[in-house]
């Protein structure tokens, strides 16, 4: 499987599993977008992947985009951009996101709600709508959305989380469909509890070793946004 010559945006590249599969992906040939609001972050991202000689062997790179996902006008830059450089997008993976507040649904502020759906839905909704062009242009454009477990277990308190990736679910399978026919294929990945930020963030008791790291995502991740995958329309949960 490779990258070569393939452009691949990666949404919350700074770290957890974004950061994972974007060294993945440069690891396998591919330049990657990578887009996160922590720009030292992005930069750490920069170095590691400039630093290896594997990753400059296989002829992998990375673009910094620093842009908070909530500025819709900064995505409505992103086309051009990507345009007058490659003339395509292979691939987007949309892994950016926020747990919310861990609270009742009737306790959930309306600022943190509307949080929520920008960070975790909206902007999905937008990338897709503002790149689907490019993906087109693609010989074979490859989306990967990432959801979780939490979207189907209607659990006490995670609801805000929940609904929002519940949508996003609907939004990946309801753009495979329209899809049918183009070059595009569209799958949501479900990655299982890893050991990230947000997971500690969740479950602060929890012992981080006892988790997968994002790093073993990396292979699925890559094998889902490679061109030789004609999943389409799935969901996909990791499984160690
Ligand atoms: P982290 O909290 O470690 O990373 C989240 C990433 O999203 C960061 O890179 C962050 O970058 C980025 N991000 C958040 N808000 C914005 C924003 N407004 N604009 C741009 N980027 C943003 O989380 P994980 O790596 O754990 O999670 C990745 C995905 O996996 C999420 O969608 C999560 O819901 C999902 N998931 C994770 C599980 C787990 O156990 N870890 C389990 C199930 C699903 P920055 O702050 O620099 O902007």
């Amino acid at each position: 499987m490779t990258f070569s010559g393939r452009a691949i945006l990666v949404t919350g590249a700074s770290r957890g599993i974004g950061r994972a599969a974007a060294i993945g992906l440069a690891t396998r040939g591919a330049h990657v977008l990578a887009v996160a609001r922590a720009i030292e972050s992005l930069e750490a991202l920069d170095d590691e992947i400039q630093g290896s000689d594997e990753i400059r062997r296989a002829g992998g790179a990375a673009t910094l985009v620093p842009l908070d996902l909530t500025d819709l006008a900064g995505i409505d830059r992103l086309p051009s951009a990507i345009m007058e450089r490659w003339g395509k997008l292979d691939g987007l993976f949309g892994n950016a996101g926020i747990l919310g507040p861990i609270t009742p649904l009737t306790h959930l502020q309306p600022r943190a709600w509307g949080d929520l759906l920008a960070v975790n839905l909206t902007a999905n909704w937008y990338l897709l709508r503002a790149l689907d062009p490019l993906l087109r242009k693609s010989d074979a454009g490859r989306v990967l959305l990432v959801s979780s477990g939490a979207a189907h277990f209607n659990r006490p308190y995670w609801g805000g989380y929940a609904i929002t990736k519940a949508a996003l679910e609907v939004l990946a399978f309801t753009y495979a469909a329209e899809s049918n026919g183009t070059n595009i294929k569209t799958n949501v990945l479900n990655p299982g509890p890893t050991r990230t930020r947000m997971r500690a963030e969740a479950f602060p008791g929890e012992d981080p070793d006892t988790l997968p790291a994002p790093e073993e995502l990396a292979p699925l991740i890559a094998e889902l946004l490679s061109p030789e995958s004609n999943r389409n329309g799935e969901l996909v949960n990791f499984k160690r």
